[in-house]
């Protein structure tokens, strides 16, 4: 049974212990100690890391009343002095004990009830059984900064059940054996936990909620605690520079100055549609007009050459608006490749272009697909386009 330090002093980063036991092979090793300041992990709060006489541990589990130190290399000698990565411990505590102030809140605002807290990495998350409440979460979270300003000591205490079934914002799990740890912070939050938690409210520092996701018919709320809240906030201000300096403008207008950019690309694309329009036109026209039936269908093959995938768009448009009845065969080529779109009207019901689709992408090595009125794909092999076609034109009249 090793000795869990770790609860009896939360800041202390370096112990002596003797091993009780060590196993293992090259790359894995199992050591037990009788006592150990090295939280292995729980109530979503990773475990601790660092030293066992200079040698890295890599991992902590908890097994039975064991605790079990994972080393890539044995520890020599029986006397062991151990050291916790100490800045890893701190945030983890800082986090843990943000979500407790945050969660214990958004209880007592809303009787929002928050489940399944995680510390992955710089993010606490938690889920709800209710979509996302933006006004929930803002009043929550600034609770939970009054919390930290207001620097309440953090207790543990070990009530009996009827206290704990009065006061907790939720029960211990049914097989929990008394005594059971309880973490309050008076006036915000009275919960079980086994997790490690800085010991007054001021050092988490801040709570800020940075995303809410749906998640399983509710929600999952993320959060940053502590120094993690302050990397974020860091590196949100270093983008917010960055867009300040590229728009020209201060951060309060930053929304302002996307909205106009996005009205002038609107306008711009509109110019565009426009100009392509009257240069494409024309072509549409003779195209259509000048478009023999074959087999008793209007069949238009054309190539653009210099032209990509929006100016064969564009004509495929003028096409069929042109002449409903019309199968339009149009394939566009610029360094990018070949661009091809097979189609017709929406209304020319029995004709399906696939099958020559299929026939001139396959003979042009290239992929794509789409409906019986409108396919179109990459293709490549430039110089048997023409012959490609002419395949797909024979599948049509077939
Ligand atoms: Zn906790």
């Amino acid at each position: 049974m090793t000795a869990k330090l770790f609860y009896d002093d939360l800041y202390a980063k370096e112990f002596d212990a003797e091993i009780v036991s060590q196993s293992g092979h090259e790359g894995r090793y199992n050591i037990i100690l009788d006592r150990t300041l090295f939280y292995p992990g729980g109530g979503g709060q990773p475990c601790d890391l660092g030293t066992l006489s200079g040698v890295e541990v890599l991992e902590v589990l908890e097994h039975g009343d064991d605790i079990i130190h994972i080393t890539a290399s044995p520890v020599e000698g029986r006397n062991v002095h151990g050291i916790i990565d100490w800045s890893r411990r701190f945030e983890l505590m800082q986090q843990h004990l943000g979500e407790h102030l945050f969660a214990g809140c958004i209880w007592n605002l809303h009787h929002i009830h928050t489940d399944r807290m995680r510390i992955e990495g710089d993010n606490v998350s938690i889920d709800t059984d209710i979509p996302e409440d933006i006004n929930a979460l803002l009043e929550a979270e600034a609770a939970a900064n009054e919390a930290v300003w207001q620097n309440i000591p953090v207790e543990v205490i070990y009530p009996d059940m009827n206290e704990i079934r009065e006061h907790a914002r939720k029960l211990p799990p049914e097989n929990t054996i008394p005594p059971v740890r309880i973490v309050k912070v008076e006036g915000v939050d009275y919960v079980p936990c086994c997790g490690l938690h800085v010991s007054s409210t001021g050092q988490v520092g801040l709570v800020k909620v940075t995303s809410c996701e749906n998640h399983k018919g509710g929600s999952r709320i993320y959060l940053r605690c502590g120094r993690a809240a302050y990397r974020w906030l860091a590196s949100v201000y270093g983008e917010v520079r960055k867009a300040e300096a590229e728009l020209v403008c201060g951060y309060d207008s930053i929304n302002e100055k996307i909205a106009i950019l996005k009205s002038q690309i609107r306008d711009l694309k509109a110019q565009n549609d426009a100009t392509v329009s009257r240069f494409l036109k024309p072509l549409a026209d003779s195209l259509v007009s000048e478009a023999e039936l074959q087999g008793g269908r209007k069949i238009i093959r054309h190539i653009m050459t210099q032209s990509g995938q929006d100016d064969v768009k564009h004509l495929f448009r003028l096409i069929t608006e042109y002449d409903p009845e019309a199968v339009a065969l149009l394939a566009g080529v610029n360094d990018a490749g070949i661009f091809l779109t097979f189609g017709t009207s929406r209304g020319n019901k029995g004709v399906d272009v696939r099958p020559a689709f299929r026939k001139a992408i396959e003979l042009l090595g290239g992929k794509g697909g789409g409906s019986p009125f409108c396919a179109q794909g990459w293709g490549k092999n430039a110089e048997i386009l023409s012959e490609a076609i002419d395949e797909a034109v024979k599948t049509l009249q077939a």
